[in-house]
């Protein structure tokens, strides 16, 4: 059975075709984040299947990761750690390249934030080719983390991104075409 809330989620989804270049159906969150009911039910589905899972750490990836990851880490009583674009954090960091369609890109965590052996959920808004995940991934399975799921709001199936992420669980609430 499809959680009625979901259905009215997706809707609030705006799909802008040809951004942020042509051929790109970008999927907006903003618009839902407008709607504080619909808003607040994302958050508690999340909330719902990961409370009580002994989950210590939220890691969201910027920029949107941001704004869904902290109110479930604090719903779940887990610390939220951003991983984030390079040169954006101040201190110490551990990074991990990914490629691009054209070129690289690299996502950084704070050493120091998370510890050997803590469970983790990583989220984001939106997995497309799940490069970003995948690099997500490899930067917490290098410090010990043991990710216990990943979580999506949005997962674009044809691009096949949960392939990427090996025998890693991913979650999702809405799949786009
Ligand atoms: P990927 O690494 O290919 O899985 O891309 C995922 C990242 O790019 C996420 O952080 C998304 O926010 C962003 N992204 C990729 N494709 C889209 C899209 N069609 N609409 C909105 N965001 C996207």
């Amino acid at each position: 059975v499809v959680d009625s809330r979901i259905m009215k989620i997706a809707s609030a989804i705006r799909v802008i075709p040809d951004f942020p270049k042509p051929g790109i159906m970008f999927q907006d969150i903003t618009t839902l984040l407008l709607e504080p009911k619909l808003f607040k039910d994302t958050i508690d589905l999340f909330v719902e299947r990961y409370q009580g899972k002994n989950i210590a750490v939220v890691a969201g990836i910027e920029a949107r990761g941001f704004i869904f990851g902290p109110p479930i880490a604090l719903a779940i009583g887990a610390k939220f750690v951003p991983m984030r674009k390079p040169k954006k954090l101040p201190g110490e960091v551990i990074s991990e390249e990914y490629s691009l369609e054209y070129g690289t890109d690299c996502i950084e965590m704070h050493v120091g934030a998370v510890q050997e052996g803590e469970r983790a959920l990583v989220i984001d808004d939106l997995i497309a080719t799940g490069g970003t995940l995948a690099a997500a991934l490899k930067l917490l399975d290098r410090v010990g983390v043991e990710v216990v799921e990943c979580a999506c709001l949005i997962e674009l199936p044809e691009l096949k991104g949960r392939d990427r992420l090996g025998a890693r669980p991913l979650f999702v609430l809405v799949k786009a075409d």
